[in-house]
């Protein structure tokens, strides 16, 4: 997708505090941060939508999950706690189109979601 913002991130034709990457995904800080720790996993095939994960691109889904996981270890809020989310379309509050998952940590998260 040529005009995917983080389409150019993956490809560090834009700028971003990448913090992890491997072969499927690519992780960096959110740019306008809602906690003290905001980061962003995106997968490194463009998704546009939740909705449009497949057979073949669910497993990716999983993989993602365990980068969180460890990631939230090596930034110190596993013990504390974080919160993992993906907003899909617009009642989802999704604006950029490319599937990404938040881990937000750091301070006490209110629920439910507003
Ligand atoms: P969404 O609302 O789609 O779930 O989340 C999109 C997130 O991407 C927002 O939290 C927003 O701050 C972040 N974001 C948007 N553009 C950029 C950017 O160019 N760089 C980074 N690092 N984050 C961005
Ligand atoms: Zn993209």
């Amino acid at each position: 997708m040529s005009d995917c913002i983080f389409c150019k991130i993956r490809d560090k034709e834009i700028p971003a505090d990448i913090v992890f990457e491997d072969d499927k995904c690519v992780a960096f800080r959110d740019a306008n941060p809602a906690a003290p720790v905001h980061i962003l996993v995106i997968p490194r095939q463009h998704i546009s939508v939740i909705s449009e994960i497949s057979d073949t691109s669910q497993d990716v889904v999983g993989h993602i999950y365990r980068v969180i996981a460890e990631l939230a270890g090596n930034l110190g809020i596993a013990e504390s706690g974080y919160r993992v989310v993906a907003n899909c379309n617009s009642d989802g509050g999704q604006t950029v189109f490319h599937i990404h998952f938040h881990l937000l940590g750091g301070r006490q998260l209110g629920w439910p979601p507003v």
